[in-house]
Protein backbone atom coordinates (compact mmCIF):
# COMPACT_ATOMS: atom_id res chain seq x y z
CA UNK A 1 0.00 0.00 0.00
CA UNK A 2 1.36 3.55 -1.21
CA UNK A 3 0.36 6.27 1.79
CA UNK A 4 0.90 9.42 0.07
CA UNK A 5 1.92 12.78 2.08
CA UNK A 6 0.18 16.33 1.45
CA UNK A 7 2.48 18.20 -0.55
CA UNK A 8 1.81 21.89 -1.22
CA UNK A 9 -0.20 21.58 -3.65
CA UNK A 10 -2.56 18.98 -2.18
CA UNK A 11 -3.06 20.93 0.90
CA UNK A 12 -4.30 23.71 -1.44
CA UNK A 13 -6.67 21.85 -3.17
CA UNK A 14 -8.02 20.66 -0.07
CA UNK A 15 -8.44 24.43 1.38
CA UNK A 16 -10.07 25.48 -1.70
CA UNK A 17 -12.58 22.49 -1.44
CA UNK A 18 -13.29 23.08 2.49
CA UNK A 19 -13.94 26.95 1.51
CA UNK A 20 -16.10 25.95 -1.05
CA UNK A 21 -18.32 23.43 1.07
CA UNK A 22 -18.45 25.95 3.80
CA UNK A 23 -19.93 28.58 1.23
CA UNK A 24 -22.50 25.43 -0.45
CA UNK A 25 -23.74 24.95 3.04
CA UNK A 26 -24.12 28.59 4.66
CA UNK A 27 -25.26 30.24 1.14
CA UNK A 28 -22.81 33.56 2.10
CA UNK A 29 -19.74 33.67 4.83
CA UNK A 30 -17.52 36.80 5.28
CA UNK A 31 -13.75 36.41 4.98
CA UNK A 32 -13.89 36.14 8.93
CA UNK A 33 -16.44 33.73 9.53
CA UNK A 34 -14.39 31.50 6.63
CA UNK A 35 -11.23 32.02 9.13
CA UNK A 36 -13.17 31.00 12.05
CA UNK A 37 -15.01 28.03 10.41
CA UNK A 38 -11.28 26.54 8.98
CA UNK A 39 -9.03 27.61 11.17
CA UNK A 40 -6.65 29.24 8.74
CA UNK A 41 -5.11 32.53 8.90
CA UNK A 42 -7.04 35.92 7.27
CA UNK A 43 -4.03 35.82 4.55
CA UNK A 44 -4.19 32.59 4.23
CA UNK A 45 -8.16 32.23 3.23
CA UNK A 46 -7.77 36.19 1.63
CA UNK A 47 -5.41 33.52 -1.01
CA UNK A 48 -7.53 31.51 -1.27
CA UNK A 49 -10.62 33.33 -1.95
CA UNK A 50 -9.08 35.88 -4.66
CA UNK A 51 -8.06 32.39 -6.40
CA UNK A 52 -11.47 31.75 -6.29
CA UNK A 53 -12.94 34.64 -7.40
CA UNK A 54 -10.30 34.55 -10.18
CA UNK A 55 -11.55 31.44 -11.12
CA UNK A 56 -15.26 32.35 -11.19
CA UNK A 57 -15.85 29.39 -8.60
CA UNK A 58 -17.08 32.56 -6.03
CA UNK A 59 -18.46 35.85 -6.25
CA UNK A 60 -17.48 38.98 -3.93
CA UNK A 61 -20.18 41.15 -2.85
CA UNK A 62 -19.50 44.10 -0.88
CA UNK A 63 -23.04 44.17 0.95
CA UNK A 64 -22.54 43.42 4.67
CA UNK A 65 -23.79 40.69 7.07
CA UNK A 66 -23.26 42.82 9.69
CA UNK A 67 -23.94 45.73 11.22
CA UNK A 68 -21.47 46.45 13.41
CA UNK A 69 -18.31 48.31 12.34
CA UNK A 70 -16.16 47.42 9.35
CA UNK A 71 -16.95 44.36 7.50
CA UNK A 72 -14.86 43.31 4.10
CA UNK A 73 -18.18 42.13 2.21
CA UNK A 74 -19.20 38.56 1.96
CA UNK A 75 -18.70 35.47 -0.49
CA UNK A 76 -21.39 33.33 -2.44
CA UNK A 77 -22.00 31.05 -5.29
CA UNK A 78 -22.14 33.33 -8.24
CA UNK A 79 -25.43 34.00 -9.93
CA UNK A 80 -24.65 31.84 -13.12
CA UNK A 81 -24.77 28.27 -13.94
CA UNK A 82 -27.75 26.21 -15.34
CA UNK A 83 -30.78 25.70 -13.14
CA UNK A 84 -31.73 22.45 -11.73
CA UNK A 85 -35.01 20.73 -11.79
CA UNK A 86 -35.07 18.71 -8.24
CA UNK A 87 -37.30 15.46 -8.58
CA UNK A 88 -38.94 12.62 -5.70
CA UNK A 89 -39.96 9.81 -8.13
CA UNK A 90 -42.46 7.00 -7.35
CA UNK A 91 -44.25 5.75 -10.15
CA UNK A 92 -47.36 6.96 -8.13
CA UNK A 93 -46.61 10.50 -7.51
CA UNK A 94 -43.51 13.22 -8.06
CA UNK A 95 -42.69 15.81 -6.20
CA UNK A 96 -40.52 18.59 -7.76
CA UNK A 97 -38.78 21.75 -7.07
CA UNK A 98 -36.64 24.13 -9.67
CA UNK A 99 -33.95 25.45 -7.60
CA UNK A 100 -30.99 28.17 -9.25
CA UNK A 101 -27.26 27.69 -9.30
CA UNK A 102 -26.86 28.39 -5.47
CA UNK A 103 -29.38 25.89 -4.40
CA UNK A 104 -32.49 28.19 -3.83
CA UNK A 105 -35.96 27.45 -4.41
CA UNK A 106 -37.34 29.08 -7.82
CA UNK A 107 -40.99 28.83 -7.81
CA UNK A 108 -43.49 26.66 -5.83
CA UNK A 109 -43.14 23.11 -4.50
CA UNK A 110 -45.27 21.10 -7.12
CA UNK A 111 -46.73 17.12 -6.04
CA UNK A 112 -47.83 15.55 -9.53
CA UNK A 113 -50.25 12.94 -9.38
CA UNK A 114 -48.42 10.12 -11.99
CA UNK A 115 -49.59 6.65 -11.08
CA UNK A 116 -47.30 5.34 -13.95
CA UNK A 117 -48.44 2.00 -15.53
CA UNK A 118 -44.76 1.36 -17.74
CA UNK A 119 -41.63 2.93 -17.34
CA UNK A 120 -42.40 5.14 -20.54
CA UNK A 121 -45.15 6.42 -19.18
CA UNK A 122 -43.43 7.47 -15.78
CA UNK A 123 -40.44 9.02 -18.41
CA UNK A 124 -42.86 10.57 -20.53
CA UNK A 125 -44.29 12.47 -16.60
CA UNK A 126 -40.65 13.44 -15.75
CA UNK A 127 -40.34 15.03 -19.00
CA UNK A 128 -43.42 16.74 -18.80
CA UNK A 129 -42.58 18.74 -16.27
CA UNK A 130 -38.92 19.33 -17.28
CA UNK A 131 -40.96 21.27 -19.99
CA UNK A 132 -42.85 22.84 -18.56
CA UNK A 133 -40.27 24.76 -16.40
CA UNK A 134 -38.42 25.44 -19.63
CA UNK A 135 -41.56 26.94 -21.14
CA UNK A 136 -41.36 29.10 -18.25
CA UNK A 137 -37.69 29.79 -17.89
CA UNK A 138 -37.16 30.13 -21.86
CA UNK A 139 -32.97 30.02 -23.11
CA UNK A 140 -32.39 28.52 -19.57
CA UNK A 141 -30.04 25.32 -19.30
CA UNK A 142 -32.03 23.23 -16.37
CA UNK A 143 -30.63 19.94 -15.74
CA UNK A 144 -32.72 17.38 -13.66
CA UNK A 145 -31.78 15.80 -10.02
CA UNK A 146 -34.13 12.36 -9.56
CA UNK A 147 -34.18 11.24 -6.06
CA UNK A 148 -35.90 7.53 -7.13
CA UNK A 149 -37.84 5.09 -5.27
CA UNK A 150 -36.26 1.79 -4.91
CA UNK A 151 -32.99 0.33 -5.56
CA UNK A 152 -30.58 2.40 -8.14
CA UNK A 153 -27.42 2.16 -9.54
CA UNK A 154 -25.89 5.63 -8.81
CA UNK A 155 -22.83 5.39 -11.41
CA UNK A 156 -25.22 4.08 -14.72
CA UNK A 157 -28.04 5.77 -13.23
CA UNK A 158 -30.74 2.95 -13.73
CA UNK A 159 -33.54 2.31 -11.51
CA UNK A 160 -32.96 -1.34 -10.64
CA UNK A 161 -35.80 -2.43 -8.90
CA UNK A 162 -38.92 -0.42 -7.86
CA UNK A 163 -40.98 -1.82 -5.12
CA UNK A 164 -44.05 0.06 -5.76
CA UNK A 165 -44.21 -0.07 -10.14
CA UNK A 166 -46.33 -3.04 -11.77
CA UNK A 167 -42.81 -3.52 -13.52
CA UNK A 168 -40.60 -5.51 -12.88
CA UNK A 169 -37.38 -4.39 -15.34
CA UNK A 170 -34.52 -1.59 -14.74
CA UNK A 171 -34.92 1.75 -16.68
CA UNK A 172 -32.09 3.39 -17.44
CA UNK A 173 -33.16 6.69 -16.36
CA UNK A 174 -29.98 8.42 -16.58
CA UNK A 175 -29.02 7.70 -20.06
CA UNK A 176 -32.56 7.96 -21.49
CA UNK A 177 -33.28 11.39 -20.29
CA UNK A 178 -29.91 12.90 -21.13
CA UNK A 179 -30.09 11.80 -24.51
CA UNK A 180 -33.81 12.75 -25.29
CA UNK A 181 -33.35 15.93 -23.75
CA UNK A 182 -29.62 17.12 -24.06
CA UNK A 183 -29.16 18.17 -20.17
CA UNK A 184 -27.33 16.56 -17.17
CA UNK A 185 -29.60 14.25 -15.63
CA UNK A 186 -27.97 12.74 -11.92
CA UNK A 187 -29.99 10.07 -10.20
CA UNK A 188 -29.80 8.45 -6.80
CA UNK A 189 -31.85 6.52 -4.26
CA UNK A 190 -34.80 8.71 -1.85
CA UNK A 191 -32.77 8.08 1.11
CA UNK A 192 -30.35 9.55 -0.31
CA UNK A 193 -31.93 12.34 -0.97
CA UNK A 194 -32.90 12.61 2.75
CA UNK A 195 -29.46 11.96 3.81
CA UNK A 196 -28.17 14.80 1.55
CA UNK A 197 -30.77 17.10 2.40
CA UNK A 198 -29.59 16.75 6.17
CA UNK A 199 -26.21 16.48 5.57
CA UNK A 200 -25.87 20.24 3.32
CA UNK A 201 -29.22 21.97 5.14
CA UNK A 202 -29.16 20.89 8.74
CA UNK A 203 -26.03 22.62 10.55
CA UNK A 204 -26.69 20.76 13.63
CA UNK A 205 -25.63 17.65 11.99
CA UNK A 206 -22.72 15.47 13.32
CA UNK A 207 -20.26 13.81 11.46
CA UNK A 208 -21.86 10.43 11.64
CA UNK A 209 -25.39 10.01 11.03
CA UNK A 210 -28.38 7.89 9.36
CA UNK A 211 -31.68 8.92 7.74
CA UNK A 212 -34.58 6.17 8.41
CA UNK A 213 -37.59 6.54 6.07
CA UNK A 214 -40.86 5.00 7.18
CA UNK A 215 -43.28 5.04 4.29
CA UNK A 216 -44.27 2.82 2.25
CA UNK A 217 -41.19 0.33 2.91
CA UNK A 218 -38.45 1.06 5.21
CA UNK A 219 -35.10 2.85 3.55
CA UNK A 220 -31.83 4.61 5.44
CA UNK A 221 -29.06 6.42 4.21
CA UNK A 222 -25.80 6.42 6.45
CA UNK A 223 -23.84 9.70 6.01
CA UNK A 224 -20.20 8.34 7.94
CA UNK A 225 -17.53 11.25 8.09
CA UNK A 226 -19.31 13.35 6.35
CA UNK A 227 -20.14 11.54 3.35
CA UNK A 228 -22.82 9.50 2.03
CA UNK A 229 -21.83 5.87 2.07
CA UNK A 230 -23.38 4.11 -1.14
CA UNK A 231 -21.96 0.61 -1.06
CA UNK A 232 -20.12 -1.27 -4.19
CA UNK A 233 -23.62 -2.96 -4.83
CA UNK A 234 -25.84 0.36 -4.22
CA UNK A 235 -27.14 -2.05 -1.75
CA UNK A 236 -26.05 -0.04 1.47
CA UNK A 237 -29.05 1.45 3.96
CA UNK A 238 -31.20 -1.62 2.98
CA UNK A 239 -32.39 -1.59 6.99
CA UNK A 240 -36.06 -2.69 5.83
CA UNK A 241 -34.94 -6.26 4.60
CA UNK A 242 -32.87 -6.95 7.83
CA UNK A 243 -34.62 -10.45 9.50
CA UNK A 244 -36.56 -9.17 12.25
CA UNK A 245 -38.79 -12.30 12.88
CA UNK A 246 -37.18 -15.84 11.09
CA UNK A 247 -40.92 -17.45 10.89
CA UNK A 248 -42.74 -14.06 9.42
CA UNK A 249 -44.45 -13.48 5.97
CA UNK A 250 -43.10 -13.08 2.88
CA UNK A 251 -41.36 -9.97 1.71
CA UNK A 252 -41.14 -8.77 -1.43
CA UNK A 253 -37.55 -9.62 -1.51
CA UNK A 254 -37.84 -13.09 -1.33
CA UNK A 255 -36.98 -13.87 2.34
CA UNK A 256 -39.49 -14.13 5.45
CA UNK A 257 -39.67 -11.73 8.24
CA UNK A 258 -37.88 -8.55 7.43
CA UNK A 259 -38.28 -5.51 9.31
CA UNK A 260 -40.50 -3.68 6.71
CA UNK A 261 -42.88 -6.96 6.75
CA UNK A 262 -43.62 -5.75 10.35
CA UNK A 263 -43.11 -1.85 10.64
CA UNK A 264 -43.26 -0.65 7.25
CA UNK A 265 -46.74 1.28 6.66
CA UNK A 266 -47.37 -0.84 3.76
CA UNK A 267 -47.72 -3.92 6.47
CA UNK A 268 -49.66 -1.74 8.80
CA UNK A 269 -52.26 -1.80 5.55
CA UNK A 270 -51.78 -5.16 5.28
CA UNK A 271 -52.68 -6.25 9.21
CA UNK A 272 -55.50 -3.79 9.04
CA UNK A 273 -57.17 -5.14 5.65
CA UNK A 274 -56.79 -9.14 6.96
CA UNK A 275 -58.34 -7.79 10.93
CA UNK A 276 -61.09 -6.05 8.49
CA UNK A 277 -61.57 -9.19 6.31
CA UNK A 278 -62.52 -10.59 10.07
CA UNK A 279 -64.94 -8.75 11.13
CA UNK A 280 -66.96 -7.41 8.51
CA UNK A 281 -68.86 -3.96 9.35
CA UNK A 282 -66.94 -3.92 12.64
CA UNK A 283 -64.92 -0.64 11.61
CA UNK A 284 -65.98 2.42 8.64
CA UNK A 285 -63.15 1.10 6.83
CA UNK A 286 -63.58 -1.28 3.42
CA UNK A 287 -60.73 -3.12 3.48
CA UNK A 288 -59.95 -3.52 -0.50
CA UNK A 289 -59.65 0.32 -1.01
CA UNK A 290 -57.94 1.06 2.47
CA UNK A 291 -55.38 3.56 1.96
CA UNK A 292 -52.44 4.64 4.22
CA UNK A 293 -53.86 7.78 4.69
CA UNK A 294 -57.61 6.32 5.78
CA UNK A 295 -55.01 4.27 8.85
CA UNK A 296 -53.59 7.26 9.95
CA UNK A 297 -56.81 9.01 10.28
CA UNK A 298 -57.93 5.85 12.24
CA UNK A 299 -55.55 5.71 14.13
CA UNK A 300 -55.48 9.27 14.87
CA UNK A 301 -59.11 8.46 16.32
CA UNK A 302 -57.98 6.43 18.84
CA UNK A 303 -58.61 2.67 17.10
CA UNK A 304 -56.96 0.33 19.52
CA UNK A 305 -56.18 -2.02 17.12
CA UNK A 306 -54.18 0.09 14.37
CA UNK A 307 -52.66 1.83 17.46
CA UNK A 308 -51.18 -1.75 18.74
CA UNK A 309 -49.83 -2.55 15.83
CA UNK A 310 -48.28 0.88 15.38
CA UNK A 311 -46.66 0.30 18.81
CA UNK A 312 -46.04 -3.27 17.69
CA UNK A 313 -43.99 -1.43 14.05
CA UNK A 314 -42.43 0.94 16.73
CA UNK A 315 -40.96 -1.76 18.84
CA UNK A 316 -39.51 -3.52 15.80
CA UNK A 317 -37.50 -0.40 14.41
CA UNK A 318 -36.41 0.46 17.84
CA UNK A 319 -35.21 -3.12 17.83
CA UNK A 320 -33.11 -3.39 14.72
CA UNK A 321 -32.09 0.43 15.78
CA UNK A 322 -30.63 -1.05 18.61
CA UNK A 323 -28.63 -3.51 16.97
CA UNK A 324 -27.45 -1.42 14.33
CA UNK A 325 -26.43 1.36 16.93
CA UNK A 326 -23.93 -1.02 18.47
CA UNK A 327 -22.18 -2.23 14.97
CA UNK A 328 -21.91 0.84 14.00
CA UNK A 329 -22.23 3.31 16.69
CA UNK A 330 -23.67 6.11 14.32
CA UNK A 331 -25.99 7.76 17.81
CA UNK A 332 -28.02 11.01 15.16
CA UNK A 333 -31.00 9.70 13.43
CA UNK A 334 -33.63 11.21 11.84
CA UNK A 335 -36.74 9.79 11.08
CA UNK A 336 -38.66 10.66 7.30
CA UNK A 337 -41.96 9.37 5.93
CA UNK A 338 -45.37 9.32 6.42
CA UNK A 339 -45.09 7.10 9.98
CA UNK A 340 -43.98 10.06 11.58
CA UNK A 341 -47.69 11.08 11.65
CA UNK A 342 -47.56 8.03 14.48
CA UNK A 343 -46.18 10.99 16.35
CA UNK A 344 -44.11 11.20 19.76
CA UNK A 345 -45.93 8.06 21.39
CA UNK A 346 -44.38 6.26 18.13
CA UNK A 347 -41.08 7.80 18.82
CA UNK A 348 -40.96 7.23 22.35
CA UNK A 349 -41.67 3.07 21.90
CA UNK A 350 -38.57 3.32 19.35
CA UNK A 351 -36.86 5.12 22.03
CA UNK A 352 -37.81 2.62 24.48
CA UNK A 353 -36.24 -0.10 22.75
CA UNK A 354 -33.18 0.70 22.02
CA UNK A 355 -33.20 1.97 25.91
CA UNK A 356 -29.71 3.33 25.98
CA UNK A 357 -26.97 1.98 24.13
CA UNK A 358 -23.74 0.24 26.73
CA UNK A 359 -21.56 2.73 24.54
CA UNK A 360 -23.98 6.20 25.12
CA UNK A 361 -21.53 8.27 27.69
CA UNK A 362 -24.23 10.19 28.20
CA UNK A 363 -21.84 12.94 27.03
CA UNK A 364 -24.17 15.80 25.93
CA UNK A 365 -21.57 18.55 26.65
CA UNK A 366 -19.15 17.16 23.38
CA UNK A 367 -22.07 16.02 21.65
CA UNK A 368 -21.56 12.41 22.06
CA UNK A 369 -25.23 11.24 23.37
CA UNK A 370 -27.55 9.09 21.44
CA UNK A 371 -29.87 11.90 19.43
CA UNK A 372 -33.44 10.07 17.72
CA UNK A 373 -35.83 12.67 16.18
CA UNK A 374 -38.12 13.42 13.67
CA UNK A 375 -36.43 14.86 10.67
CA UNK A 376 -36.91 18.59 10.60
CA UNK A 377 -36.73 19.97 6.50
CA UNK A 378 -39.72 20.65 5.46
CA UNK A 379 -40.69 18.44 2.31
CA UNK A 380 -39.39 21.40 0.03
CA UNK A 381 -35.90 21.14 1.59
CA UNK A 382 -36.02 17.44 1.42
CA UNK A 383 -36.95 17.34 -2.79
CA UNK A 384 -34.20 19.81 -2.65
CA UNK A 385 -31.56 17.53 -1.26
CA UNK A 386 -31.05 15.45 -4.23
CA UNK A 387 -29.88 18.63 -6.22
CA UNK A 388 -26.55 18.27 -3.70
CA UNK A 389 -25.58 15.47 -6.25
CA UNK A 390 -24.45 18.57 -8.65
CA UNK A 391 -23.21 20.26 -5.80
CA UNK A 392 -20.83 17.07 -4.29
CA UNK A 393 -19.93 16.28 -7.71
CA UNK A 394 -18.12 20.02 -8.44
CA UNK A 395 -16.57 19.39 -5.08
CA UNK A 396 -15.19 16.36 -6.29
CA UNK A 397 -14.12 18.02 -9.49
CA UNK A 398 -12.36 20.45 -7.27
ZN1 LIG B 1 -37.15 -8.16 2.48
Amino acid sequence: MQIAGLNNQRVRQHNRRTIMALIWRYKRLSKSQLAQHTGLSIPAVSKILDELVADNKLAHSSENLSTRGMNSGHYQIPDEGPLILCMNVSPTSIESQLIDGRMSPLGDFNWTDVNARTPEALLQAIEGLWQQQRKRWPGQRINLALGIHGQVDTATGVSQIMPQAPWKKPIEIKYLLEEKLGITVMVDNDCVMLALAEKWQNPANRDDFCVINVDYGIGSSFVINGQVYRGTLNGSGQIGHTIFDRDGVACACGRYGCLETVASLSALKKQARLWLKSQPGSLSLDPDTLTSLQLLDAWRQGDVNIQRWADEAANAIGLTLYNLLNVLNINQIWFYGRSCTFGERWLQTINRQIGFTPFDQGDAVRNRQTEIAFGGLTRQQQIIGIGYLFVEDALEAG
